[in-house]
């Protein structure tokens, strides 16, 4: 019997096993060996990328297997329980209005969205000096100026082939920390743009200014990057999106089995994963090109595909979501958020969820500031918060954890992409090698980095590789 009829003939609850996770895939590995099965398209990746190509094909009568490395969905999107039915995001989770490719999918899966909660003051706290300021108050003229100059300087940058700007070459050999230097004449708007940048994408000493454009124009504008993408959230979390499309797809998913070799020597690929050894006509590679590092592809890549993966970078970051009984600091007319310099606390939101039944304020920490023992970790939080918010944020009754360092599978949250890489290697983007196709959200001409970008870059593969079946 081959196979791929032993698949056909396991039953039924033996297969569910092998893709809700790991514990379970003894019941599916026969002999030692992985299950073969034969597909038109073969997709690596279950984050929202992978998922919405996925579901595409399938909507087109496409057959098709998704193979992820972990034991769930979502990829860097990853919800936490906070009981009542509302979760707190640990990965991706605020969406603006012209996100309209991952709203639409929402609406499609029937995942609503709510307001970030941002009325109130924004509390500073620099140099051991704490005050509130409000929106209106911040940002100076300087700030404004050069916050206009980088729009212009973005729209300049073509969104399908951002290295064939006419000045790539230029702004690619330079970061935004050196253009700053010589287009903000004040320190001031330099702290803080730098700010704004870093929590965003990434320190501004060491991406291309190139590469920031780039992100600019292809979310819209600066405005767009800053303040529009924050506006909502998702009731239930963003990975409930995932979660619904995995269960849309049923067998046609395997998880906890990562991919580690793709033999693409003849027409029909051959794709090596823990549990399930796939035959398809076309792959699809879902996810962040420096995570691409991990397969090895027989015969290897072309030189530019592969310095592309090798120089490609990942920020990681670490998410705190720390929850209370309620979100006291709105009686106090303050919004949650916070920017300081002094704990590990570097930036603080209201996450609370959307009836205000709990307070939760995130926080994104800077690692370099905290203590490395989880307990002295927690507490040193919550000091920092009590300094912030007042006494009320010592007593929290929960507190979750998300460092994207230590995880396995994820290279970063967002991609800084150092000089020279965009203009030299970007080319090899989205350019699809013999019968592999990439997609991602980093592939995404629009909302590059972002939850749409994603959903974007699975239904632009899904449209590519239909036309070559
Ligand atoms: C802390 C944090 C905060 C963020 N905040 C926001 C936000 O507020 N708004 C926003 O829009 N975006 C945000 N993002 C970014 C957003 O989450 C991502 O852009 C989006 O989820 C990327 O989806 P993807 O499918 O392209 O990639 P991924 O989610 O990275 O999916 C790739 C998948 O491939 C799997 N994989 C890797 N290697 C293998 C292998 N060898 N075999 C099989 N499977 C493999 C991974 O496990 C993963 O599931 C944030 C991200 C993080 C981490």
């Amino acid at each position: 019997m081959s196979h791929l009829n032993e698949l056909a003939n396991t039953p039924r609850r033996e297969f569910l096993k092998a893709a809700i996770g790991s514990t379970f895939a003894s019941g599916v590995v026969i002999g030692g060996e992985p299950i073969a099965r034969s597909v038109d398209v073969a997709v690596v990746g279950a984050g929202l990328a992978g998922l919405t190509a996925a579901r595409e094909f399938r909507c087109h009568n496409i057959r098709v297997c998704v193979l992820e490395a972990r034991d769930r969905v979502g990829g860097r999107t990853f919800d936490h329980s906070i009981g009542g039915g509302h979760v707190v995001e640990g990965g991706g989770q605020w969406v603006g209005p012209t996100q309209t490719a991952i709203l639409g999918l929402a609406k499609e899966l029937g995942v609503e969205t709510f307001k970030s909660y941002e009325k109130g003051k924004t509390i500073i706290s620099v140099s051991g000096v704490r005050f509130t300021t409000s929106a209106e108050e911040r940002g100076s003229a300087d700030m404004r100026k050069v916050k206009a100059k980088l729009d212009a300087m973005a729209k300049e940058v073509p969104l399908a082939d951002p290295w064939a700007a006419k000045r790539a070459k230029e702004w690619d050999a330079i970061t935004i920390a050196d253009w700053l230097k010589t287009n903000a004449s004040r320190a001031e708007t330099r702290e803080e743009l730098g700010l704004e940048i870093e929590t965003e994408l990434g320190p501004p000493e060491k991406t291309s200014l190139l590469w920031f454009l780039f992100y600019i124009h292809s979310a819209g504008s600066f405005h767009a990057l800053n303040v529009e993408a924050q506006e909502l959230r998702f009731k239930g979390g963003p990975q409930a999106l995932s979660k619904k499309m995995a269960i849309e797809l049923g067998d046609d998913l395997v998880l906890a089995s990562p991919v580690s070799k793709i033999d693409h020597s003849g027409d029909v690929l051959i794709i090596e994963s823990k549990l399930v050894r796939v035959k398809a006509k076309r792959l699809v590679v879902a996810m962040m090109p420096a995570d691409t590092r991990r397969i090895e592809f027989n015969p290897a890549l072309p030189a530019q595909r592969t310095a592309l993966m090798k120089k490609w970078i990942g920020e990681p970051g670490f998410k705190v979501n720390v929850v209370y009984p309620k979100p006291f600091w709105r009686e106090a007319g303050l919004s949650g958020l916070a920017v300081s310099d002094h704990g590990p606390a570097g930036i603080t939101f209201d996450n609370s969820p959307p009836d205000g039944s709990k307070g939760v304020l995130v926080i994104f920490i800077d690692p370099k500031k905290a203590p490395k023992d989880g307990q002295a970790r927690r507490r040193s939080v919550i000091e920092d918060l009590a300094v912030l918010f007042g006494k009320s944020a010592k007593e929290p009754t929960d507190y979750f954890e998300t460092d994207w360092a230590g995880d396995k599978w994820i290279t970063g949250c967002v991609s800084p992409l150092p000089k020279g890489v965009l203009s030299e290697y970007g080319i090899a983007l989205r350019k699809p090698i013999g019968n592999i196709h990439w997609a991602g959200t980093e592939t995404s001409e629009v909302w590059c980095g972002y939850m749409d970008g994603a959903v974007r870059s699975g239904q632009r593969v899904a449209q590519e590789v239909r036309k070559e079946l």
